[in-house]
């Protein structure tokens, strides 16, 4: 069997929505899109900062960076918008404060998916505060007209129509983040 751990998740997902090999395309063409904002050629310090909101963002995180050829830091932060079983935002928590290096330096947030945007807010707020010359966002998914215009997303993956998605990094209780695809789970599942 070529993938044993997550053909034992397939029974759960009701619909793929993207495969990996989507996925991994649109990363790559993410990583183009960033590349072209923030790399000024040799010998330029961009001072770029990548501030991933854990735990969703892992996946992308990781698969990103290694399509952004510049020099960069990351700086995690821990919040929590849905806890437990919860299908429907909660108000975001900060389960682990930001640390590292912010201030004066281009920050680029990076997220699994935004939604009602209270999370970015939450995020964007912070790094402002901690004196970030410039702040952008990165979401690999958008469920649009959900975030008010003020909480926007500088480049974004894919939209999506209002369905609770898991796989690459976005969970279920805290399962499903092996999900090498992009898909709803069935009903079932969460009743
Ligand atoms: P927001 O604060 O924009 O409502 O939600 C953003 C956060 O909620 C994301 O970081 C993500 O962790 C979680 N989230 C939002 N929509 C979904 C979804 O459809 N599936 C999963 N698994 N998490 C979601
Ligand atoms: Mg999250």
């Amino acid at each position: 069997m070529k993938n044993p751990a997550p053909d034992r998740l397939t029974p759960d997902i009701d619909r793929v929505l993207f495969d990996r090999q989507a996925i991994e395309a649109r990363v790559r063409e993410l990583g183009r899109e960033i590349a072209a904002i923030y790399d000024h050629g040799p010998g330029d310090e961009c001072g770029l900062t990548l501030v991933p909101i854990l735990s969703g963002s892992v996946i992308f995180l990781a698969d990103l960076i290694r399509e952004l050829p510049i020099k960069m830091k990351i700086a995690v932060v821990h919040v929590s918008t849905y806890p437990g079983t919860a299908t429907q935002p909660q108000s975001p928590r900060v389960l682990v404060e930001l640390a590292g290096d912010v201030a004066g330096r281009d920050v680029l947030i990076v997220d699994d998916i935004l939604d009602s945007g209270r999370t970015l807010r939450r995020v964007q707020a912070m790094v402002q505060e901690r004196g970030a010359r410039s702040v952008r966002s990165a979401v690999l998914l958008r469920k649009p007209g959900k975030a008010p215009p003020d909480v926007r997303a500088d480049f974004v993956g894919f939209d999506i129509e209002d369905l609770f998605v898991v796989g690459y990094g976005l969970d279920y209780d805290n399962h499903y983040r092996n999900y090498p695809h992009i898909g709803v789970l069935r009903a079932t599942v969460t009743s």
